[in-house]
């Protein structure tokens, strides 16, 4: 498990300052973060990329509804977690495949645009190499990835 602290707002901002010529003009950015959460036991390179590839799917979703959308990136405590949530106003994402798009390769994307990467990668850095967990909740308009990672590290 991970033992260096890290301060996540300052990670979350840095990614997305890093990835502010792709998210564009179209696409308003909102933070709600609560400040007062303490920093915790992380890879930061590695959920660096998990911000981006969470990210990129948003902007991505957003654009492909041809209108200006938001993007809320979220933080609160949930228990002994600490939950960063990356909410957008996109199309969603539809029922029937709600159940695969963690899987490697799967994606909706043409060839080009998407590898079917991005929530594996995810799925690997947050459950297999943080003992978090990551989720989604979706509806037209309102689509909420949910990373959560533990305050602690575990074999303390
Ligand atoms: P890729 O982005 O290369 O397609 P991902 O693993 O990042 O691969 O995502 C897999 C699929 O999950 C996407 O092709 C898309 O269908 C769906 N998806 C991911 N994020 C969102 C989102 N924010 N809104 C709607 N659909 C999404
Ligand atoms: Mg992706």
């Amino acid at each position: 498990a991970p033992h260096r602290d890290v301060d996540v707002h300052e990670l979350l901002d840095s990614t997305l300052l890093m990835l502010s010529g792709k998210i564009g003009p179209r696409v308003t950015v909102v933070k709600d973060y609560d400040r007062s959460l303490p920093e915790v036991p992380a890879y930061p390179a590695e959920l660096n990329q998990v911000w981006t590839n969470l990210i990129d799917n948003a902007v991505a979703a957003i654009g492909s509804t041809g209108h200006d959308g938001t993007l809320t990136v979220r933080t609160a405590r949930e228990g002994a977690r600490l939950l960063v949530e990356f909410r957008d106003t996109g199309p969603g994402v539809p029922e029937d495949i709600r159940s695969r798009i963690f899987d490697p390769f799967f994606t909706t994307k043409s060839v080009g645009e998407g590898t079917g990467l991005g929530l594996d990668i995810c799925w690997r850095i947050v459950v297999n190499r943080h003992h978090g967990s990551l989720q989604v909740e979706s509806a037209p308009g309102d689509t909420r990835f949910q990373v959560l990672l533990p305050l602690t590290s575990p074999e303390t």
